[in-house]
């Protein structure tokens, strides 16, 4: 495609066409439509053209990043929504259903809106979390798209047509206000959705007031996207690519550290000149690329895959972060690789690139504790069991200590998980200080 060419969805209307490209017959191209439904479509002409590889679809895994499978959800789900789709009912009979399917599916994973949202004075500050203290997040009413939705999102939540099941704010007045009440904050992500789907003129406004003298203990400011793999033109020729830079040099120029969040899911993402292009201008100006990605089955679980993603990534300035495990949400039983599995891919990928690149951790679990790492499976005393760390925790005290959980192969989930050497793991016994906690464990980012 012509590099400067203006940004164009493809969403769910687009389907019945684009999964006739993949070669689908006719029920699976029903059984797609009915997943897409339950869960959020959204693709664009640079994914469609520069990314997927046609001639490998529907196995291709860039097409299955972001292309609905047939069998993402439970069969009796999509036959149901597929019948009422095929049977031409109602717009309110399918909404209903979609409805029913999404509340099952576990919306808001580890607690996030019942433990994470903080009070200004006597009123919650929606649109905002506040899980560790060091670190606040922050939605953006205008950022809550993507350029492409991922199949595997754990934030499906945001993009589905459910306005209760939203998080978002546009009050950086009470955002600011609260920030300058918690000088323990040190750190503020602006997430989504991608925040990056936003003008340079309105991601402006959520930036500016941290920029503020009265905010000086607001060290860095992170932006959580991926932009950089399903629209680099976003940074490059876009109308508004320029503004967004001098954006980002003017964080830059108050003393703080701008780190820009980038997902990569595949190394394909990462081949594009595109791309090479946008990490050079946004290096310009002095923001840190920092990379992560979840691991997922018949996307990216295999070592060489990751190894291959963390050396581009490294020899082009960025640095990788995180290897998360998918999250308790959504299609998660679908795209799910086990704790040991995922843990075997990690250290295989690890032990074949060089010290620069082992600034990645996990495998890890954004659960409701906390950050929960597998670092290892460990033989003791004749019983086999993972050994874990807590990378952040909403109790400080628990960062960085190790404990054990009894060996399973099976296990995807630390809710899947039994203590070992223990009769609880160590951020059990604080049920009163975070009531709830383990009945939203239970449920199950
Ligand atoms: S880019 Fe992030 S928020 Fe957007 S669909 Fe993918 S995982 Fe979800």
């Amino acid at each position: 495609m012509v590099p400067g060419r203006r940004f164009r969805a493809y969403t769910a209307k687009h389907l019945d066409q684009l999964t006739t490209r993949a070669g689908l017959g006719a029920e699976d191209r029903l059984a797609v439509r009915a997943v897409a439904t339950v869960l959020p479509f959204r693709v664009n002409e640079y994914v469609i053209e520069s990314l997927i590889d046609w001639d490998a679809a529907p196995d291709d895994p860039i097409y299955r990043l972001v292309f609905p499978q047939p069998d993402m959800l439970p069969a009796a789900d999509v036959n149901w929504i597929g019948s009422l789709l095929a049977g031409g009912a109602p717009e309110d009979e399918v909404r209903d259903a979609a409805h029913a399917v999404r509340t099952r599916l576990n919306p808001h994973p580890a607690g996030q809106l019942a433990l994470n949202i903080p009070d200004l004075g006597d009123e919650p500050l929606p649109g905002v979390q506040h899980k560790y203290p060091e670190t606040v997040l922050i939605f953006p009413r205008q950022g809550q798209t993507c350029h492409a939705y991922c199949t595997y999102c754990f934030r499906w939540a945001q993009f589905v047509d459910e306005p209760d099941l939203k998080i978002a704010t546009d009050d950086m007045a009470r955002v600011s206000a609260y920030l300058r009440q918690h000088p323990e904050v040190t750190s503020v992500l602006i997430t989504g959705g991608d925040p990056m789907i936003m003008s340079a003129a309105v991601l402006r406004r959520y930036i500016e007031p941290l920029l503020d003298p009265g905010l000086t203990h607001i060290e860095s400011v992170r932006i959580g996207t991926k932009s950089l793999g399903y629209w680099p033109q976003r940074f490059v020729t876009d109308p508004d690519a320029d503004d967004t830079l001098q954006l980002f040099e003017q964080v830059i120029a108050t003393g703080k550290n701008l780190a820009v969040m980038s997902h990569f899911s595949h190394p394909r993402e990462l081949e594009s000149s595109l791309l090479a292009d946008a990490v050079r201008r946004i290096h310009s100006t002095g923001a840190v690329i920092r990379t992560q990605a979840p691991l997922i089955r018949s996307i990216n679980d295999d070592a060489e895959t990751w190894a291959r993603m963390w050396r581009t990534q490294v020899r082009m300035g960025m640095v990788p972060y995180y290897m998360f495990v998918e999250r308790d949400t959504g299609p998660q039983g679908y795209f799910a690789v086990p704790l040991a599995r995922g843990y075997q891919i990690f250290r295989d990928a690890y032990a074949g690139v060089s010290g620069l690149c082992r600034t990645v951790r996990g495998p890890s679990m954004s659960a409701t504790p906390g950050k929960v790492c597998v670092d290892g499976i460990v033989d003791i005393a004749g019983e086999k069991a993972f050994a874990l760390h807590m990378i952040q925790a909403r109790n400080p005290d628990l960062v960085g200590k190790p404990f054990y959980a009894r060996f399973d192969p099976a296990a995807i989930w630390l809710s899947d998980l039994e203590p070992a050497f223990s009769t609880r793991f160590p951020f059990e016994p604080y049920p009163d200080e975070f009531p709830g906690l383990w009945e939203e464990e239970a449920l199950v980012s």
